[in-house]
């Protein structure tokens, strides 16, 4: 049995293998369409829990910052019913799921204070999407033994409330959910530099970026702690200076995104 499982897990390895926009190999152990069901399912949910109320305003503002990163993806990517909701949270924090779907805390306007500096958030989330980082994080838990089962379980709708929890938590969803998932660094630099290329090419200063980081780094929630954000995003000096070292490079990209009419105007 344990051989037959052995040559289960490497053939599943063999097929499932994709590489990032970087050319970087992962392992996906499960296929974009279901990821992306599984996306909307979670932020269908998300809509619906009436612990969380939405805020239209900030969703539209939200959007219009959606609005203006994705004519500049991949082909693949921009075609997405990409949306944006914003809700009713104190803590600073912002998800992109698999399938298009992106949430805001309204607790991150205080942190994020220009449309920069949230196209900054939204362009790193988005870019965790792009890099299929909640995939890579799904398959990941999936060889550790977490189970196959959870995500038939979740597709079928018989899943548990703790398996909804691990399944939403692993698309980036979590602190809605009270659980979350910390990326890897190699997964946050990634979505660092392709959110930092990607708001520079939609006519957002990519030196927002660092402010943001900044910013983000001062703030504390009503009992004063560090934000939540922080702890599933590490290291927050050492990706303030790689942030500020891509901005020469990219601040040319800007210009010529601005040169070129990208000027946008959400609030
Ligand atoms: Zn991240």
């Amino acid at each position: 049995m344990r051989a037959v499982l052995a040559i289960l897990a490497f053939v599943l390895l063999l097929s499932a293998c994709a590489t990032t926009p970087e050319g970087r190999s992962q392992v996906q152990l499960v296929p974009d369409t279901q990821l992306n069901a599984m996306g909307l399912a979670a932020f269908q949910q998300m809509k619906e829990d009436d612990k969380l109320s939405v805020v239209p305003a900030k969703a539209a503002y939200a959007q219009c910052i959606v609005d203006a990163l994705v004519p500049e993806l991949d082909p693949q990517w921009r075609t997405l019913p990409w949306e944006a909701q914003a809700f009713a949270v104190a803590t600073p924090n912002a998800f992109a799921l698999p399938g298009g779907k992106v949430g805001i805390n309204t607790g991150l306007l205080r942190v994020a204070t220009t449309q920069d500096q949230l196209a900054a958030v939204i362009g790193h989330e988005i870019g965790h999407v792009v890099y299929r980082h909640a995939g890579e994080r799904i398959s990941q838990q999936q060889l550790a033994g977490a189970g196959m089962g959870l995500i038939e379980a979740y597709a079928g709708r018989r899943a548990s409330p703790q398996q909804v929890q691990l399944v939403m938590a692993a698309l980036g969803a979590g602190a809605q959910v009270g659980v979350l998932l910390p990326y890897s660094r190699q997964h946050e630099t990634e979505a660092d530099r392709a959110g930092q290329r990607l708001m520079a090419r939609a006519g957002f200063d990519p030196a927002a970026a660092v402010t943001l980081w900044r910013n983000m780094l001062a703030a504390t929630d009503s009992e004063g702690r560090p934000p939540q954000f922080l702890s599933t995003h590490p290291d927050p000096e050492a990706r303030i200076r790689a942030l500020e070292a891509n901005v020469a490079e990219l601040t040319p990209i800007y210009q010529q995104a601005r040169n070129a009419g990208k000027r946008p105007a959400c609030r």
